[in-house]
């Protein structure tokens, strides 16, 4: 689709249902309707940026910060292993304790377990990225959040709009499967600019995509801004698999924030992957990038059961593979 069909599509509420339906068909044929799950490790909530939007931002003084330090998240990943996620996922704010050396460390040791490893800790130098991927990291995720240049210079105080696609753009080039994604519902958010994410997507070929709504978090400068529009995000979520048909898509966290059948209505609608969070709960609450973010209180072993019970229940199954993009089987 161009960016007129996409805008116009975004713009009319009146075939919602049969998009929603037509992305659930395009899932369905090109990536199957296995479920991917990836265990989710938040292991600092420590962040030296500023984003407008995001509880971890570094003014935001009324957050207790956290580190896990390296042999804590390696048993965290173990006890994930030990439940059957095939993927860890490693998420953090921009925390330069965690240099190259530590990470790489803990790259070595998790991918000693026969997993993929994704790492979601914000942007770095081509010869960071390229080390992680020395020592094994499969895949990175970073949302573009806004393809809206304005947008994002005011929603990102002091970060640059190049340098975040540079990373991208160097990922890709590294071999990483590379992620991205927006946020849907910012202040002063276009229908056009969304559109433009979803074509962004395409130049790039995203192998994956996460779309959430925004959430306005109280100790933020958005705090009184309106929150993001559950459907619309789905909309943005659906568009992005009738345009990419054959990539990874996870059914948000944030979506079922504001919905609580958020997650099963995604995955009814193009979502192909779930994330659930495998970090210890005495963490969980603190990282509160937004709040009301689901499963705080509960442990790995209860999220893992509970997914599993919702995706059965709409006749799909987990898968046991990696859930590599263009590697179907492995
Ligand atoms: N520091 C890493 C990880 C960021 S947290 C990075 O820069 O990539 C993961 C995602 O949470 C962000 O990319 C952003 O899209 C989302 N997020 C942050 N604050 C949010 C909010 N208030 N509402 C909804 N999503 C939010």
């Amino acid at each position: 689709m161009n960016k007129e069909e996409l805008t116009e599509i975004l713009s009319d509420n009146s075939n919602n249902n049969r998009l929603y339906k037509e992305a659930d068909r395009v899932r369905r044929e090109n990536v199957g309707d296995k479920v991917h799950l990836r265990g989710l490790i938040e292991f600092s909530n420590i962040c030296k940026r500023q984003c407008k939007y995001c509880g971890l931002r570094s003014p935001n003084k009324d957050v207790e910060r956290y580190r896990i330090l390296k042999d804590d998240i390696i048993n965290t990943a173990a006890n994930a292993v030990n439940l059957g996620y095939r993927t860890i996922v490693l998420q953090s704010g921009e925390d330069d304790y965690y240099d190259t050396d530590k990470i790489t460390e803990i790259i070595r040791e998790i991918k000693k377990f026969d997993v993929a490893l994704t790492l979601s800790i914000g942007e770095k130098t081509y010869d960071e990225f390229k080390e992680f991927k020395k020592a094994g990291a499969d895949r990175y995720l970073l949302r573009i959040e806004t393809t809206d240049e304005n947008l994002y210079k005011e929603m990102h105080p002091h970060a640059s709009y190049e340098n975040r696609k540079r990373c991208l753009y160097d990922l890709k080039s590294l071999g990483f499967e590379t992620g991205t994604g927006c946020l849907v519902g910012l202040p002063n958010q276009t229908i056009e600019s969304l559109a433009d994410d979803i074509l962004f997507f395409k130049e790039i070929d995203a192998d994956m995509i996460g779309i959430g709504p925004f959430i306005p978090h109280e100790q933020t400068p958005l705090k009184d801004a309106s929150k993001g529009d559950f459907w619309l995000a789905l909309k943005v979520m659906a568009l992005t698999r009738i345009n990419l048909p054959n990539i990874n898509i996870p059914a948000t966290t944030a979506m079922e924030t504001l919905n609580p059948q958020g997650r099963i209505i995604a995955l009814q609608s193009g979502a192909n992957v779930v994330m659930p969070n495998v970090t210890s709960t005495e963490y969980r609450a603190k990282y509160e990038i937004y709040p009301g973010k689901i499963c705080i209180n509960d442990q790995p072993e209860k999220c893992r059961g509970c997914i599993e019970g919702k995706i059965r229940a709409i006749g799909r199954t987990i898968s046991k593979n990696k859930g590599f993009r263009n590697k179907p089987n492995l």
